[in-house]
């Protein structure tokens, strides 16, 4: 990995610190510290989640529960690790007992995410279940219909190619999630750099009837119920 520009670095470290004290949200109440983001401030590949768990609140660090362990797997068996990719939530305070994040709280917080992305300027956002997606395509489809299927978009001043897959706290209640969070994730590479023959996107969709996997809270330490999977 080549040396990270001072700059850039600096730039996010600056705004990771005026974050830092953000009230623009009752979360900020609750939380024991803004979960900014963390990893490789000039990656070509970003995760983006939905919120800070109970794990997550008290070591200030996105994706340290069992989802977060989960993540690192997957990327592990693409050759990548945590630190060569960047990785945030759409809310960087936790909500109450993992629930889903409201609508005003994500509209507060938005804006640094998408600071976020015009800062570190990846190739590839991958967002994680729904919130992420539905947020970053600034469409309603939810992860099921759209996971696997790469868009381009315009975030601010940058131009990324999103890639909806399943948040990884799916799989740890659906098991079988496991392998399609894992064909998803072996097209990462490829789409990373695109003079390589990519594989072919999904042939045949999900059917409609199939429930959406996380519609709501994913916190590191939620609860199945609160996932909404059974
Ligand atoms: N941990 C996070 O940081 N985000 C999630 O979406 C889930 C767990």
């Amino acid at each position: 990995m080549s040396a990270v520009p001072v700059q850039q670095l600096d730039e996010l470290q600056e705004y990771a610190h005026a974050v830092a004290g953000c009230t623009r949200c009752r979360l900020a109440q609750g939380r024991t510290q803004v979960v900014f983001g963390s990893g490789n401030p000039r990656a070509d590949l970003m995760f983006v989640g939905e919120a800070p768990g109970f794990h997550e609140d008290k070591q200030g660090v996105p994706f340290v529960g069992q989802a977060g362990k989960l993540l690192e797997t997957l990327l592990g068996e693409i050759g990548l690790t945590r630190e060569a990719v960047y990785i945030a939530n759409v809310i960087k305070c936790r909500p109450p007992g993992n629930r889903d994040p409201l609508p005003n709280e994500i509209e507060a917080c938005e804006g640094y995410l998408f600071s976020q992305v015009e800062l570190i300027r990846p190739k590839v956002i991958c967002t994680l279940g729904n919130f992420a997606t539905k947020l970053l395509t600034g469409r309603p489809e939810g992860i099921t219909r759209v996971h696997g299927r790469p868009q381009e978009r315009r975030i601010g001043s940058a131009d990324v190619q999103l890639f909806p897959i399943y948040h990884p706290a799916a799989a740890l209640y659906t098991p079988a999630m496991m392998n399609t969070l894992r064909e998803d994730f072996s097209r990462l590479p490829a789409l990373m750099s695109p003079t390589a023959e990519a594989p072919p996107a999904p042939a045949v969709p999900v059917p409609a009837a199939v429930p959406e996997p996380v519609p709501v809270g994913v916190g590191a330490d939620a609860e199945p119920a609160q996932l909404g999977l059974f």
